[in-house]
């Protein structure tokens, strides 16, 4: 509106709508017409608003903010936004229930998904974690039986405690997650009142091509706040959704200090755990906490769909100095990751506003559904690469053809020196210690909540389940198992 000039309402293509109330129709009881086209773009369009919904992390809320580097990592990294200290770098953050759909509860007993897009000026680094350390699983080839076993019955479409719990019996790598899960953690009071994890290891090089393996933390500033089970019943399903935007809108801006862990190749070789297992972290006793910086959230989405629904993370997306590692769930997410954003997105979803890099983007890519919707919104740089070449190598530098840059040349990430290609079984693979020690740092009103947060869903479990949790519980610490044991005779009771 300019002025006390109203905007005029017009259709897609930009035509002035006379009516938008009324249909034509063929006299005033109708039928209608097929020159209802308007009608029909307006219906049309309407069928079309949803995109899939993701299978994972459906539910989220979005936000903007700054990434303020407070130690100098040049020593680590040639990562551009991790050198020099006071280098703020622009981010958009999207939390995330994990195994809900869009119109489940903000307060589901349930990890919370913590993704951060770096916008740096050598691209888009996407840290795609969680309020957790570690996750159910160190091979991805269970992925998709495991998310199954977590979401609805498939004939029922209800939760299924007892499907969970048979997952979990049979596949005990999961019991450190499932522990935390379990756990006071479990469910977080507000996106605001958790940490964040990259969860895998990632790594960082630097400028003599020496490699580091890295883990990412983010702690809140806010302090942890939980809720217990029946403290939900009479929450709004969109309870975190609302309590973020409404603080961003009021100023009071979240922030989480951000902190690394640093492991050298050398020491992983000989490390007692293997550095690249999911299901476990690094110790802060052997791998101390390395504050470098502060994330604060401090400008919500114009438009919660373009923004939000439609950001796309995915692992793949780094940047010369950071890299991955060896570690196999990561492996699979930079195939997986990206191909979701492909299938719900479309290919060029990194062309959309909320995806875009801030830094000029130029390559060989071409084409695609909804090419060159948009000059690059950031940039300004042709939409679909305008009429630069469209193949390497060429003649045509000169006129702007994009070369390689050499010098962002990734170190060769090691092997061990007698890996053989195949399937290594890691069944056995120490699944409890770590699980033991979370229980112990737990204080006698955490280990009731864990206790009485698995009886109610284990008791649903067959006999079968039942036994072979208890027995894990107790490969943890026969406190733990002792505890659940008694949570369950109480219900039963
Ligand atoms: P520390 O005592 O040094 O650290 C314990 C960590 O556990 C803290 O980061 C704390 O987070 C976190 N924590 C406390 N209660 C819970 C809970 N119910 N669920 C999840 N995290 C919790 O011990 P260690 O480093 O030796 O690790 C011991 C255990 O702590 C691990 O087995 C793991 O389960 C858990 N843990 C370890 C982390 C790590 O990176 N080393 C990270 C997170 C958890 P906060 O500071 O926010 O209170």
């Amino acid at each position: 509106m300019s002025g006390n000039t109203p905007n005029i309402l017009t259709t897609a293509n930009g035509a002035p709508v006379a009516d938008d109330n009324n249909s034509i129709s063929a006299g005033s009881r109708g039928p209608l017409t097929f020159d209802n086209f308007r009608l029909m773009e307006k219906l049309a369009h309407f069928n079309r608003e949803r995109i899939p919904e993701r299978v994972v992390h459906a539910r989220g809320s979005g936000a903007y903010g700054t990434f303020t580097l407070t130690k100098d990592l040049s020593d680590y990294t040639i990562a551009n936004f991790l050198q020099g200290e006071g280098k703020e770098t622009e981010v958009f953050v999207r939390f995330s229930t994990v195994g809900g759909g869009q119109d489940s509860s903000d307060y589901a007993r349930d990890p919370r998904g913590f993704a951060v897009k770096f916008y740096t000026e050598e691209g888009n680094f996407d840290l795609v974690g969680n309020n957790t350390p570690v996750f159910f699983l160190r091979d991805p080839s269970k992925f998709p039986d495991f998310v199954h076993s977590q979401k609805k019955n498939p004939r029922t479409n209800t939760p299924d405690a007892s499907a969970v719990f048979e997952y979990w019996a049979n596949h005990p790598q999961s019991l450190h997650q499932s522990t935390i899960l379990m756990s006071d953690r479990g469910i977080p009071a507000s996106y605001r009142h958790m940490n964040g994890y990259g969860s895998h290891t990632l790594s960082f090089w630097n400028d003599q091509g020496e490699r580091v393996w890295v883990k990412f933390h983010l702690k809140t500033d806010q302090g942890i706040k939980t809720l217990r089970g029946s403290e939900t019943a009479g929450l709004p399903a969109y309870g975190a959704q609302e309590d973020l935007v409404n603080s961003i809108d009021a100023g009071d801006f979240p922030s989480w200090t951000v902190k690394i862990q640093i492991m050298t190749e050398t020491e992983a070789r000989t490390y007692r755990y293997n550095p690249f297992d999911l299901t476990k972290v690094w110790p802060h006793s052997d791998f101390p906490l390395i504050e470098i910086g502060k994330m604060e959230l401090n400008r919500n989405v114009d438009n919660y769909f373009a923004e939000t629904e439609q950001s796309a993370f995915t692992p793949s997306n780094l940047v010369p100095g950071v890299g991955a590692s060896p570690d196999k769930m990561l492996q699979a997410r930079l195939l997986a990751y990206p191909d979701a954003q492909r299938y719900r997105v479309g290919v060029n979803h990194q062309q959309l506003p909320v995806n875009a890099p801030k830094c000029p983007v130029h390559h060989y890519q071409r084409d695609g559904a909804m090419a060159g919707m948009v000059k690059c919104p950031v940039t300004g740089h042709a939409a679909n690469q305008g009429s630069g070449a469209n193949f390497f190598p060429n003649d045509r530098a000169a006129e702007g053809a994009p070369v390689p840059k050499p010098s962002v040349m990734e170190p060769p990430m090691p092997l061990e020196e007698d890996a053989w290609v195949g399937y290594h079984e890691s069944r056995d693979e120490d699944n409890f210690t770590q699980a033991g020690e979370l229980f112990r740092i737990m204080t006698e009103d955490q280990k009731n909540q864990l206790a009485e947060n698995i009886a109610g869903g284990l008791s649903q479990a067959s006999e079968s389940a039942q036994v072979r949790m208890l027995e894990q519980y107790a490969a943890a610490d026969v406190d733990y198992a002792a505890r659940v044991k008694k949570a369950i005779e109480a219900l039963k009771a």
